[in-house]
């Protein structure tokens, strides 16, 4: 493997920090839900530490019944209560075609998947329905939920509502 420099790494971790004593409960009551690209680094974006937040990232930080679940664990059995998500302008979905990335893995693995790509083109359009697709998860608590759009080149945030 190529980057076994970085399971070693992992493998040695334990020698390279302090023991701590964080909550599994985020210490800011707060799950931030963001895309998958390696350009976004949220520890540095939001200026946030370890045991601070939930994170909950898949590619495009879409809202898909898995972020659900995951966000509905974190309010009920992990004590948040504030949603940020942030999506970001370059996303790596919005060259997809679903169709054609369906029918791509189809052709390769014979099989085709049942869950969707959740491609898009428009930003903004995209995160007002992220935020709509929470609002209506009728067990979620919404009440604190924020949509944050990225420029991953030049770092600029737009708030999205
Ligand atoms: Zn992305």
């Amino acid at each position: 493997m190529r980057n076994s420099d970085l399971i070693n790494n992992a493998l040695n971790y334990q020698l390279r920090i302090e023991t701590n004593n964080l909550q599994k409960e985020p210490m800011r009551q707060l799950v931030i839900v963001s895309c998958m690209d390696s350009r976004l680094d949220i520890f540095k974006i939001f200026s946030l530490g370890s045991g601070q937040a939930h994170i909950v990232r898949n590619a495009g930080g879409v809202i898909t019944e898995d972020v659900l679940r995951s966000i509905a664990i974190s309010q009920r059995k992990l004590n948040t209560n504030e949603i940020i998500v942030m999506q970001h302008l370059d996303c790596g979905l919005k060259i997809l075609d679903d169709v054609e990335f369906l029918d791509e893995i189809e052709n390769l693995g014979g099989e085709r998947p049942a869950w969707k790509t959740h491609a898009f083109k428009d930003s903004r359009a995209n995160m007002i329905g992220s935020l709509e697709l929470i609002k209506n998860a009728p067990y979620i608590n919404s009440e604190n939920l924020v949509g944050l759009l990225i420029n991953e080149t030049t770092g600029e945030v737009e708030k999205v509502e």
